[in-house]
């Protein structure tokens, strides 16, 4: 760019982030700190790209936050969100009422989600899922007499949204410490998390081990207290922690002889992350519920959905009124959007090809960091990956001050125009699935010069 434009967006970024911190309060951030940084400015996106205000083009290795999975720009949505607009903005669903767009969308998600899930109960969001599921599930187990199940087990370091059920339900104990959480009935067993906390254990073994917590767990309860396991299929916030092989069988023979019900946490694995429609494809799992949102709308609209089994919504049918629900339940706008997100993603064959093209051209040039001094291990499933940076490869050592590390690579990330978010020190990316060859050569270059960067400002 040439100089006096430059400075006309100087001049326009600095007053943006001036009124922005007078008035706006952002999520999960140090707010004062940001106000002294002053927040970047993205205005808008195309493809896989975002652009900031300051001209800059940067390739979006998240996805925004692990959702616009089938990339920026697409007109289908922008002429549903309008078209329903015209015809209904927005109605309710709660007093012997429906409209179209919701009756669509339900049949269409029973008809992708796993064979059992047959019944959606309409969210605006993943947190709004979580809480609802945290209420369906207790309400099940009150309506089949047996009141005293009602203890929900979680995991350390998951992540089930922000709301009150949703944080407690969550194990991040950043989180539980402000505001008194977690709420009662809800315990945390270890995560699966074998290159944090496997020791010396082979990842098989530690797969068994960490599962095994479940039936402890259980076991110290009684199993008549305790209600349902919620798991993320592969823990995305927590830092795209994916399950030794063993994990998930063993969890799968622990809830069957305890007749325990199992909720997926799919707002991230939904709609096609990893490879497959959902993560309980990819683990062969079937739950009692599924909590979706994020790629439902490709992040263009928010909405989310519990998809709840035969087996409970039955017992919901029949023991009356629920007493629970949003203003949003099923909008109708946001349903439309998901609806042409959704025959994109079939239409387009984009998930197929996440799993068979995309995906694990990914994970190949991925795994090629591994090489690098700075990273310890590289992982990944269909179309997201982490890797962990290390101070030393063989001891699997960190550097100290956790998290330096981790905040320096993502700045320098940032500069060289890419969004890679760290976790502590783990480095992790969820692109948008259309992302292409040529770009994700493009993402691997910057995530390569950024761990250089990263090292010489180190060691
Ligand atoms: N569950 C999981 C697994 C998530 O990753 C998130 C969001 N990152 C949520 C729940 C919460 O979703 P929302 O932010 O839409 O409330």
């Amino acid at each position: 760019l040439k100089k006096p434009e430059l400075c006309r967006f100087k001049q326009r970024t600095e007053t943006l982030q001036a009124n922005n911190h007078k008035h706006h309060l952002h999520p999960f951030s140090d707010n004062g700190a940001l106000a002294q940084e002053g927040a970047r400015v993205i205005e808008k996106a195309q493809g896989v790209y975002l652009y900031d205000s300051n001209g800059n083009k940067i390739l979006d290795g998240m996805a925004g936050l692990w959702c616009v999975n089938i990339g920026y720009g697409r007109q289908e949505l922008v002429d549903a969100a309008t078209q329903q607009m015209q015809q209904l903005p927005y109605y309710n669903t709660f007093f012997k009422t429906t409209h179209p767009p919701a009756v669509r969308l339900a049949e269409k998600l029973a008809e992708i989600a796993p064979e059992h899930l047959n019944h959606a109960f309409f969210t605006s969001s993943g947190s709004e899922c979580n809480d609802t599921v945290l209420r369906m599930v207790r309400h099940y187990w009150a309506a089949k007499e047996q009141p005293d199940k009602q203890v929900i087990i979680s995991r350390k370091n998951a992540y089930h949204g922000s709301t009150v059920a949703g944080a407690s339900l969550g194990g991040m104990t950043p989180m539980h410490k402000q505001g008194q959480l977690p709420i009662p009935g809800i315990v945390h067993i270890q995560q699966p998390y074998w290159y944090g906390e496997g020791g010396n254990l082979p990842a098989d073994e530690f797969g068994i081990h960490a599962a095994r917590a479940l039936e402890e767990q259980i076991l110290s309860l009684g199993e008549d207290k305790v209600a349902a396991f919620i798991a993320e299929p592969i823990q995305g916030a927590g830092g795209v922690i994916i399950p030794p092989d063993t994990y998930w069988p063993e969890i799968k023979r622990i809830l069957a002889k305890y007749d325990i019900l199992l909720v997926m946490d799919e707002v991230i694995c939904g709609f096609g992350r990893t490879g497959h429609w959902f993560g309980s494809n990819y683990y062969d799992l079937q739950p009692d519920f599924m909590s979706l949102a994020k790629g439902i709308t490709s992040g263009y609209l928010p909405l989310g959905a519990v998809m709840v089994s035969d087996k409970v919504a039955e017992v919901i049918r029949t023991s009356g009124e629920f007493n629970h629900g949003f203003t949003y339940s099923g909008h109708p706008t946001a349903a439309a959007v998901a609806l042409a997100n959704i025959e994109i993603l079939q239409n387009e064959g984009i998930i197929e090809k996440a799993r068979t093209i995309t995906g694990p051209y990914l994970q190949q040039r991925w795994s090629e960091l591994a090489a690098h001094p700075l990273v310890g291990e590289t992982r990944g499933a269909g179309m997201v990956a982490a890797l962990e940076i290390i101070s030393d490869k063989t001891s699997r050592t960190r550097f100290d001050d956790k998290g330096t590390a981790g905040t320096l690579c993502r700045d320098f990330c940032f500069n060289n125009g890419l969004v890679m978010r760290a976790v502590g020190d783990t480095m992790i990316i969820s692109p948008p699935l259309v992302i292409s060859g040529q770009e994700i050569d493009e993402l691997i270059e910057k995530a390569w010069k950024s761990l250089d960067q990263t090292a010489k400002a180190l060691l």
